[in-house]
């Protein structure tokens, strides 16, 4: 295929494959549907939950679970409401707390989130959690994992013939899907290490988070304290939260930034101020 024949095929492909964050109202390149992207998390997820031991903290297990749930129920409710329940596709959400002391926690794209215990550290009480809930699943709704994947296709397709490498997404089967999720979600052999999203991507997760907290009822104003308490220690040993979600003053000026516009999406006028850590 000459050069020119490849660059308007990549050039059309990109064109249709465009999708549009949740909330944000974003452009994104997703060459990759939502239920190749789940499959191949489904798989990782698996894999990861035959060696994690689950942890044995009853009372923070259910913590994390009912956080989980009551932000779900805000998420679901809320698109459903506007019409756009197609955000949630592929998404199946679960919520799980493993005995391991790391500071971290992570979202796979099919919306099975896993909290380490270390987190505990910072996130004791129900509007913490949802906040590190919140912000992992603005990377599942707004798929930021597809479109990291999409990315990369695109970039890998520059020395190669498009159509071997768009031949596997969407438009065909999904032997390259399968290579390009191993990087971006990149697990060792007990601890999952997924490979730190762009600035972009956790800015963009951090909004997403304040909105569902917002939906759910959670006080959205405990925030950027929060990040700050998280930034001041993260020296401590074990801990990953932020190497794989970097945290610095801009990133919290954001958040703040960010915490009216947010508040539009209390449902309840004046959640916002009542205090429902406790
Ligand atoms: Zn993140």
């Amino acid at each position: 295929m000459k050069k020119n024949a490849i660059l308007s095929l990549l050039v059309l492909i990109v064109l249709h494959a465009c999708g549009t964050t949740a909330f944000t109202g974003r452009k994104q390149l997703l060459v990759y549907s939502d239920e190749s992207v789940s499959a191949l998390s489904d798989e990782s997820y698996a894999d990861f939950m035959k060696t994690a031991v689950v942890s044995d903290d009853v009372m923070h297990k259910n913590m994390v679970r009912s956080v989980g749930e009551r932000m779900v129920i805000a998420l679901t409710t809320y698109l459903q409401g506007i019409g756009r329940p197609d955000y949630l596709t592929g998404l199946d959400w679960d919520f799980q707390l493993i005995d391991d002391p790391a500071v971290n926690a992570f979202c796979l794209p099919n919306g099975k989130i896993v909290l380490f215990e270390g987190i505990l550290n910072f996130a004791d009480n129900p509007n913490h959690l949802a906040i590190v809930i919140g912000h992992e699943m603005g990377h599942a709704v707004a798929r930021h994992g597809n479109e990291r994947m999409s990315q990369q296709a695109l970039l890998q397709s520059a020395g190669q013939i498009a159509t071997q490498v768009f031949s596997q997404t969407k438009y065909g089967g999904t032997a390259q899907a399968v290579e390009l999720f191993a990087q971006a979600f990149a697990f060792g052999s007990n601890v999952g290490v997924v490979l730190p999203f762009s600035r972009k991507h956790e800015y963009e997760a951090d909004r997403i988070g304040l909105y569902i907290m917002a939906l759910a009822g959670y006080d959205i104003y405990q925030t950027p304290l929060f990040w700050e308490k998280m930034m001041a220690d993260q020296k401590s040993p074990s801990f990953d939260f932020l190497s794989t979600h970097p945290a610095d003053v801009k990133r919290i000026a954001a958040i703040s930034e960010s915490l009216d516009e947010a508040a539009t999406y209390y449902r309840d006028p004046g959640a916002g101020n009542i205090n429902l850590t406790r």
